[in-house]
Formats: structure tokens, sequence, C-alpha cells
């Protein structure tokens, strides 16, 4: 039973559209590609996870912080008697462990996704024994792209392989999954204790006036290309889409970028740019939005 799903970071989501919109370093187009694919191995993680017994809780992408220690749980499964946080890992080619460092095949030196698994399964066990729980907690380190090899000279048991993936959700199926209020209770407890947002320090600075304006495609993120009749088409991909949900997604995109930013006719038409119609602009916003009534400076909300 899926007690927390697992949306779509907003970080990732404002890189996307910063990629389109302004012209991005290397740096920051690496760490999106990155953040990117991270997130569609957990994706894929979690259809993996459709094989587990309906009895067990999970709960997918978890923020949560103890003594000033921000931590990220990918995906948080609970038994009857154990608990089960998951790193899952999309990582692909060959890569090395020597001893305590572990190497991309390029030999660079890389982080050691074990290091954190450790460190998450610490501050995870602190925060559930202050919680009142003592069950077991059993953290696995989840290779789930299968294009992934590891050379390793030792066997580590927290790792589990591509080929691996099958038999050890075989091997979760056959533990005791008798789960009693408690277990909710905690189940609720943890979610409720999610951080909602980061301040992500990793976003590239981007004022509105630096950034191109006009309509994103929903399937391959380039600006649409035409307008014909009331459908936007992409030059790119083919796909098109109806006015009205294609200005609603620009105006969610709009919001995400800029909180602070008023919802008006005028400034939907600039964002959008495609669409020229004021009237067609305004009619979408009267009927999605609330108009906050304020003279001249009148603008829509969606609260
Ligand atoms: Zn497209």
């Amino acid at each position: 039973m899926i007690i927390k799903h697992r949306q779509e970071r907003s970080e990732i989501i404002i890189l996307r559209s910063l990629n389109v919109r302004m012209s991005l370093s290397d740096k920051e187009v690496t760490n999106y590609l990155n953040l990117k694919k991270g997130y569609e191995g957990e994706q894929k993680s979690d259809i993996w996870l459709e094989g587990l017994s309906e009895d067990w809780l999970i709960i997918h992408d978890l923020l949560l912080e103890y003594n000033n220690s921000k931590y990220q749980i990918d995906t948080l499964l609970i038994s009857q008697d154990t608990i089960y946080p998951l790193d899952v890992k999309n990582y692909e080619g060959d890569h090395y462990v020597e001893g305590d460092k572990w190497y991309i095949s390029a030999k660079k030196d890389g982080k050691n996704p074990l290091h954190q698994l450790s460190r998450c399964e610490t501050l995870l066990r602190c925060l559930l024994r202050d919680l009142g729980y003592h069950y077991p907690l059993e953290s696995y380190l989840i290779f789930i792209n299968p294009e992934f090899h590891l050379y390793q000279t030792s066997i580590n048991p927290s790792i589990v392989f591509p080929t691996q993936l099958n038999r050890f959700l075989k091997k979760l199926n056959t533990k005791p999954a008798k789960l009693n209020k408690r277990h909710f209770k905690l189940a609720e407890q943890l979610v409720a204790l999610h951080l909602i947002d980061l301040p992500y320090p990793r976003l590239p600075a981007y004022a509105y006036g630096q950034l191109e304006k006009g309509t994103l495609c929903p399937k391959c993120y380039s600006f649409f290309s035409d307008l014909k009749g009331t459908k936007l088409v992409c030059g790119n991909c083919g796909c098109t889409e109806g006015v009205e949900s294609a200005v609603l997604r620009s105006v969610t995109e709009l919001m995400l970028l800029f909180p602070d930013r008023k919802i008006t006719t005028m400034a939907i038409l600039e964002w959008c740019k495609i669409i020229k119609s004021e009237k067609t602009i305004r009619r979408i916003l009267v009927r999605n939005f609330k108009l906050i009534r304020n003279g001249r400076s009148s603008y829509y909300s969606n609260s």
C-alpha cells in the first residue's frame, strides 16, 4: 500500500524550463541531466516495487531532518518487523570499488554511495528512537539500470544489482507483513515530518527579463511553433495541445519560476507569446482562477 507517492521535484521542473529559456553553463546542464536521470531511475524502481505484496507500507521520496542534518530517502518500506530504507541509483556503465573508494569508468573519483546510505540509516535510526520505535533497519542500495556493472573484490549484502532485483523482491515477499495500527501511525508520522521544499542551492541565478518567452511543448520541451485554430503545434516532435491546457501549464510554470509575480492577462500574454489574443487569455484565466480585484492592479490567484 502506497502511503506517499513520488512527485517530480520542483528543482527538476525549474531546471528543465531554464534549460530551454536561457543558456546554462555545462556544469548546470550536467547537474540538470543527473537529477533527471536520478528521477527516471526512481520511477523505474517504483514500477518494480509494484510487485511487492499489498500488505507492506511504501513511502516514496522522504526528506527528513535530524539535528539539523537533512537526508533523503528514495523509498521506505515498512514490514511487520523491519524497516527498509532504499536508495535508488540509476548509474550505468562500469564502476569500480577499491577499498573505500568508488570510481567511475574514466577512473574519476566518485562519491561512495554506501557512505550516504549508512549516514541516512544512522539519522533515521535516531529519529525513530526519538519517536519511540525500535524496529530494526535494513538499508539497501538499489541499482536499477541494467547497463550498470560494478567491479568489486568483496561482496556487500546491502547492494542489490540489476540482475538481483527480482530475487530481492521475492525474498521481501516471503517476510511477515501483518501490520497493525502502530505501523500505520509510524508511516503517518514520517510523512508529516517530510520537508516540503528545500531552497535549491544548485539552481542558477535567473531573472524574468533574461528568459526567452514562449509556450513549451509538454512532450519534448521545445517551444510550440504554430497555432492552428484552437491547437498549438510543436514543430519539433509534431505533438499538438489545446490552447487552454497549454496556457494553464504555462501559468503553473511561471508561478513556479517566479512565485512573486502577479498573474495578469498581459503577463500571461507576454509569457505564452505564441497566443496573440488578449481575449483568449482572459477567458482562460477567468475560467480557472479567482480574480482579485484591486483597480488597475487586479490579478488572478489560484487560492
Ligand atoms: Zn514537442
